[in-house]
């Protein structure tokens, strides 16, 4: 889904050392809560400036004097001014792109994760080089005279992306093609699974996708997606370098694109059904960020565990501190360090929804919206909470689910 770096979990991927893994997400997500505070500092004083044209900088290492190289520096400068951060045509990114993936640049949700990140990390063209007959262009996303603690939280990105010919005219277009033209692909049931030449594919985890997917689309009537792509890579910098980023502040082990059915893993395995699950439902369901994650960690577990795991923890959580409101829940999803608590109470609800209704009450719950009034209105329709009492439903519902799997 679009929401930036959300998804540095797994469940039940093929480790060979799972507490290297741990420690690793562990890592990241603190990575990550310095990131978003240096974004939420830094894109409240460039929400002033939005309304500003982006201006683009180069280095030495962009020779202007080129007639080629000035167009496609233009080309670059002229999406960046138009709201690059939106899922739309934009007219300078490659046609052929544009039709067969509606979010055609696949760095955009994660790059451009505010519509004020532009303006919080000023791009500068660090280069624009040949290579056959495409152009690489690389832009460093970089914020001036920060303070600390925002200091090391800098830059933001550096960002690859290629420019060629299309119908004459200059445009822009992926690195993911390019970069992963020599790796190997391996379609099983409606996966199109996409992994290195250095690798070799654990055909009975692919096959295990391909069948949860399946059973997914049958068990909640979803729409049945043709092929799902899913990359598969070793390393944090090796995922984000195939989506168009050379460098990433917050280097994440997962993510997925639902717009474009796409799924990429660092883990090295075949098996990531939290992700697959965001691809089935997210562009379905637009829907509030504690259930969209919700139905992903109760169908797909999270960040090393399952979902009762992930449950159990909440329901400690929750005893360990009386005073947690709902409200405070909602504004800090990063509980403790990580999203896990926020993501299990998510599962509870759709957990509890399920049990009530079955498949069409959580699609139902999953209908209203992305707001926390419509979080609060799919709670309300679907199990009768009020506001006052969402809490304490919680609470009690986690508590009965823990102690039911015991
Ligand atoms: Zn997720």
């Amino acid at each position: 889904m679009s929401r930036p770096l959300c998804d540095y979990r797994r469940d039940r991927t093929q480790s060979r050392d799972p507490h290297d893994r741990s420690v690793r997400t562990i890592r990241l997500w603190v990575i990550f809560l310095v990131q978003l505070s240096a974004v939420s500092f830094i894109g409240r004083e460039a929400v002033a400036q939005s309304a500003k044209e982006i201006e683009l900088p180069i280095t030495v290492r962009v020779d202007t004097s080129n007639s080629e190289i000035l167009a496609v520096y233009h080309l670059w400068k002229n999406y960046l001014n138009s709201r690059p951060d939106s899922i739309y045509a934009n007219p300078y990114w490659s046609e052929g792109e544009k039709r067969r993936y509606s979010d055609c640049d696949f760095a955009r949700a994660w790059v451009y994760s505010s519509s004020s990140i532009l303006h919080a990390y000023p791009p500068k063209l660090l280069s624009i080089t040949q290579e056959d007959s495409a152009y690489v262009l690389r832009t460093l996303y970089y914020a001036e005279n920060l303070e600390e603690p925002y200091r090391s939280s800098n830059p933001w990105a550096i960002q690859r992306v290629y420019a060629r010919r299309e119908g004459g005219a200059w445009k822009l277009f992926n690195p993911l093609p390019v970069l992963t033209k020599a790796w190997n692909r391996q379609q099983i049931g409606r996966i199109l699974f996409v992994y290195s030449r250095e690798d070799t594919l654990d055909v009975m985890l692919a096959r295990q996708s391909a069948r949860f997917c399946d059973s997914l689309i049958e068990a909640f009537g979803l729409p049945a997606i043709d092929t799902i792509e899913f990359y598969v890579t070793r390393h944090a910098d090796d995922l984000a370098r195939i989506i168009g980023l050379d460098f990433a502040l917050g280097a994440t082990m997962g993510r997925s694109n639902a717009f474009n059915a796409q799924v990429f893993s660092a883990f090295g395995t075949p098996w990531y059904p939290h992700e697959l699950v965001h691809v089935l439902f997210a562009r379905e369901f637009p829907t509030h960020f504690m259930l969209g994650e919700g139905i992903a960690t109760w169908l797909g577990g999270a960040v090393d565990k399952s979902a009762s795991e992930l449950m159990k923890q909440l329901d400690a959580y929750l005893t360990e501190h009386p005073e947690l409101t709902f409200e405070d829940l909602l504004d800090q999803p990063y509980l403790e360090g990580s999203t896990a608590l926020y993501y299990a109470a998510g599962a509870v609800w759709c957990s509890e929804t399920s049990r009530i209704g079955g498949a069409s009450a959580v699609k139902r719950l999953l209908s209203h919206g992305t707001t926390a009034d419509d979080l609060y209105a799919a709670l309300k329709e679907i199990l009768g909470l009020y506001r006052g009492n969402v809490m304490r439903a919680l609470r009690e519902r986690t508590r009965a689910i823990v102690t039911a799997v015991r």
